[in-house]
């Protein structure tokens, strides 16, 4: 099955995430990183969560919180803002970006944004995660695509 990557690339997911989740063909951008953990999120993949987010940064409740976290939520959309360094000869990396959710029914709730500066580090040549800034709300250009999702320009919809 060749679906569409839920990190909203364009590309299919077996080109995408799948093989960074897999272990197949860790990130190599600290960019991919955070794709491939938001594409985690909508999967349910607790583990590669854990092992991403940088040890001394990881809580003890980590595993338990991701797996509430992942049970109560649905990830709808990623729209990646900004990269600052994060490529293949660096060290470091910062992400900024803004992802859309719902609470995951029987729950209702309104439509969330989560908009964060996320910061990563190569360790031992792989990218973790390490912590970020939430942000203000971020609102795009009237005439261009919403946060949100819906393909439609941002005045026309939650601009
Ligand atoms: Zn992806
Ligand atoms: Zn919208």
């Amino acid at each position: 099955m060749n679906r569409p990557c839920p990190c909203h690339s364009g590309a299919p997911f077996a080109e995408c995430c799948e093989p960074r989740l897999s272990g197949l063909r860790p990130a190599e951008t600290a960019q991919a990183l955070m794709r491939s953990r938001y594409t985690a999120f909508c999967e349910g993949a607790i583990e590669y969560l854990v092992t991403t987010h940088h040890s001394t940064s990881r809580g003890t409740t980590e595993h338990t919180d991701i797996a509430r976290s992942i049970a109560a939520t649905d990830w709808l959309n990623l729209v990646i803002l900004d990269t600052q360094k994060g490529g293949l000869n660096d060290t470091k990396g910062t992400v900024t970006f803004a992802a859309a959710f719902r609470p995951k029914p029987p729950r209702t709730g309104d439509l969330g944004q989560m908009h964060e500066r996320s910061h990563f580090i190569r360790d031992a040549g792989a990218w973790v995660y390490t912590n970020g800034e939430q942000l203000g709300p971020y609102r795009p250009g009237r005439n261009d695509p919403c946060w949100c999702g819906s393909d439609r320009k941002a005045k026309r919809c939650h601009g």
